[in-house]
């Protein structure tokens, strides 16, 4: 294809380097008539949207444009990934608009826990982040739970008005917004798409029975997310499929763990106490002594260490370090964005070392479970 050519059906400049970025068109699709992009072809054939991906500025000048439309807004978030998929300011970009907060893939959580007291902790954090939201729905839009309250709030927040639907990306957006084609929409009537104000991008229009519309938009990419550093090739590691299995280590001060070769944790000092680990399930765990890690680490890593392998890492920012002091007398996550967290019991106080890859996002919260 020849250097600048256009979508035939939403105008985006066509590339084939990245399914994830706008105007996508596979090398084998090149020779189809008229020249669509990938995003185009799934729409138009089956009804399917397939989100692609911007990057910050983008972003921000398409919500920018939802500030000066009337519409509920629809947030989705990854509950397992909170921090590092919450849009900080946009309550600042959507203006006057309301935000429903749909927090996503539930049924990664561990069995048997509160729900309610999950829901608090979504609403408290969602709050401090200056998120004024008219609703908390919590689901899985891949298993199917708990949609019907997602419905429920729609119907009751919309008030004939349009809904967009923002998120970041690998929270599950595709996935919800394909539930609502089917079991939301007006299917007597076409999806559409025309232009976000202001962009090149198109905008998906999913057809309600009142003439109005869900309109898809793209996910924002965040580099601070473990996710977005990773190769391709490593997500499916990353992204946990089946419920989470806590798994709780017994520490003595200056001892490390290495959760695969992306992180390392130093519990530097403190009492002897215990660390509950809430990562996906396919990240191999290593304990050492401190004193030991840095050889190991340069021996092993990507090898007995577990993965990423030695050529994946060579593709992922350096590591730095997080020192962060846990406080007696509370429960707290050591959080690391699109990895999961750690839970410290706060039977003590402890100091914690935790070594990431540069720029992505580390903190210290109230323990969500
Ligand atoms: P998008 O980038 O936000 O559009 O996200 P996708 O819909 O493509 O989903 C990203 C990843 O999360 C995929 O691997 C999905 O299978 C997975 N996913 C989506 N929804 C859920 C869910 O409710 N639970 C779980 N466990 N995974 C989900």
């Amino acid at each position: 294809k020849e250097e600048g050519a256009a979508c035939a059906g939403c105008g985006v400049a066509l590339q084939s380097q990245s399914s994830e970025l706008p105007g996508y068109l596979p090398e084998s699709a090149a020779a189809r008539e008229p020249v669509i992009c990938q995003r185009c072809f799934r729409i138009t054939h089956y009804n399917e949207a397939s989100s692609v991906a911007i990057d910050q500025d983008d972003f921000l000048r398409l919500l920018g444009s939802i500030g000066s439309t009337d519409s509920l807004v629809i947030h989705i978030v990854d509950l397992y990934d909170f921090e590092g998929s919450l849009i900080s300011g946009l309550q600042r970009f959507v203006g006057n608009n309301p935000v429903l907060l749909v927090v996503n893939k539930i049924d990664l959580l561990p069995k048997g826990l509160n729900m309610n007291r999950i829901r608090n902790w979504v609403q408290r954090t969602a709050k401090e982040q200056g998120l004024r939201t008219v609703d908390v729905i919590l689901c899985s839009a891949k298993r199917n739970i708990g949609f019907e309250h997602v419905i429920e709030a729609l119907e009751k927040h919309r008030k004939d008005r349009d809904v967009y639907v923002v998120g970041a990306t690998n929270v599950g957006k595709s996935t919800l917004i394909n539930r609502l084609i089917r079991d939301y929409s007006d299917l007597e009537r076409e999806l559409t798409t025309s232009r976000y104000p202001g962009t090149t991008l198109d905008a998906i229009y999913i057809p309600l029975d009142d003439g109005k519309a869900v309109i898809d938009t793209p996910g924002i990419v965040y580099t601070s997310r473990m996710t977005e550093v990773v190769p391709r090739s490593f997500l499916g590691s990353l992204l946990p499929d089946k419920p989470i299995k806590p798994l709780v280590y017994q520490l003595n001060e200056q001892q490390t763990l290495f959760l695969g070769s992306l992180v390392r944790f130093d519990f530097v000092e403190g009492e002897r106490q215990s660390f509950t680990l809430y990562i996906s399930n396919a990240l191999n765990v290593h304990r050492t002594k401190l004193e030991r890690a840095d050889e190991l680490y340069s021996e092993h890593k990507g090898e007995l260490l577990g993965a990423p392998s030695r050529e994946e890492l060579e593709s992922i920012p350096e590591w730095t370090r997080h020192s962060l002091r846990v406080r007696s007398g509370e429960k707290q996550d050591i959080f690391v964005a699109g990895l999961g967290w750690i839970q410290a019991n706060g039977q003590s106080g402890a100091q914690i070392d935790v070594y990431a890859p540069k720029g992505v996002k580390v903190l210290l919260r109230p323990s969500m479970i």
